[in-house]
């Protein structure tokens, strides 16, 4: 079910159970900041999350409230995964859900990457 994307910040989520070792994930890369690992129902041939390690709900939450170090060493992060994962000579799409509109799902703040083939329009239209 989508949720709001705002606070309070639920420490229970998958995300988080997954910051603390509660639950695997498949591990792409991690630092001070960020941990990438790939999404259990991948929807491109290439389909990884990139979760910032603070506790932030959504964008919003994470562009408002966490410290530029924080904000400057996850979108580092995400280049990164993105380049260690040979994407960058094709080509890739990021994707941030924010909200009941956008359909997030988990409330800890997450940057979809997408690569591996030719993705499609940007939206679905219906
Ligand atoms: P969103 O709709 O943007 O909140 O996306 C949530 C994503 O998390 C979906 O693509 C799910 O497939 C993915 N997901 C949910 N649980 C897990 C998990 N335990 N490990 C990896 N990905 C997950």
């Amino acid at each position: 079910m989508a949720v709001s994307g705002r606070g309070p910040y639920d420490p229970q989520n998958v995300f988080a159970k997954i910051l603390r070792g509660e639950i695997p994930c498949r591990k792409v890369y991690e630092n001070e900041y960020a941990l990438a690992f790939h999404d259990i129902a991948p929807q491109a041939p290439v389909h990884v999350l990139v979760i910032p390690k603070g506790p932030y709900v959504s964008y919003a939450d994470f562009s408002q409230t966490a410290a530029d170090p924080e904000i400057a060493g996850f979108t580092r992060a995400v280049g990164h995964v993105a380049a260690l994962l040979g994407l960058e000579e094709n080509g890739y799409r990021l994707l941030a859900n924010m909200g009941v509109a956008a359909g997030q799902e988990v409330p800890h703040f997450h940057v979809h990457l997408f690569g591996g083939a030719a993705l499609g329009p940007m939206l679905h239209r219906s």
